[in-house]
């Protein structure tokens, strides 16, 4: 599975919609301070269904919509679209059959989001589910920041078989329990 590219409009500093696309050499992105390296992180895991303003270095949910600079006006919405190569079928259930997904998130000044999986409204939820055991998702270790390694060294039994069950591709048999259960 590769991330094949994102296109950002209205999201933090990326006002204007820009696609960053990632070629199969793709190995870094640079530039200066502030110029907005970070943020392109940040709007994957927005995307894939972050719910904590802190992890996005924000106070509230809403600042990740472009807030205004020197020349120009906030926005009223911001929307991300990750699109992913799923060639090998690592995508589950309802795309698996799909070559490529492509997964976008909105939210509006209100505070109101909105998901679509190819073009399609969805839930949340679906989203987090076609990535389970796939080492996706918002706090997952595809995304390695700093601080990362030591929080892995540091954290407790219990923390450390999370991540271990989701490198092994448990994690998604855990959840399917965990809804059975419930039902
Ligand atoms: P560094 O090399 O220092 O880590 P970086 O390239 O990672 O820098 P980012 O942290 O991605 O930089 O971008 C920071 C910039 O994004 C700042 O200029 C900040 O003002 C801008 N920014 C963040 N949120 C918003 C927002 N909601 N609206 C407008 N600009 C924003
Ligand atoms: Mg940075």
């Amino acid at each position: 599975m590769r991330l094949k590219h994102i296109k950002l409009a209205g999201f933090k500093s990326f006002v204007d919609p820009t696609t960053v696309a990632f070629e199969q050499q793709m190995t870094a992105i640079v530039g200066p301070n502030g110029c907005g390296k970070s943020n392109i992180i940040d709007a994957v895991r927005w995307v894939l269904g972050e719910s904590s303003a802190k992890n996005l270095r924000g106070e509230a949910m809403t600042d990740v919509i472009f807030n205004g600079a020197a020349s120009r006006k906030p926005i009223g919405q911001a929307s991300v679209e990750l699109v992913f190569d799923n060639a090998q079928g690592k995508i589950q259930g309802q795309m698996a059959d799909r070559s490529q997904v492509s997964v976008r998130r909105l939210v509006n000044r209100e505070g109101t989001n909105s998901y679509f999986l190819n073009g399609s409204k969805c839930r949340r939820k679906d989203i987090s589910e076609i990535f389970l055991g796939t080492g996706l998702g918002p706090r997952s270790y595809a995304i390695i920041e700093q601080g990362t390694i030591s929080r892995l060294i540091e954290s407790k039994p219990q923390e450390l078989r999370i991540f271990i069950e989701e490198a092994a591709g448990i994690s998604k048999y855990k959840e399917r329990r965990k809804e059975t259960e419930n039902r």
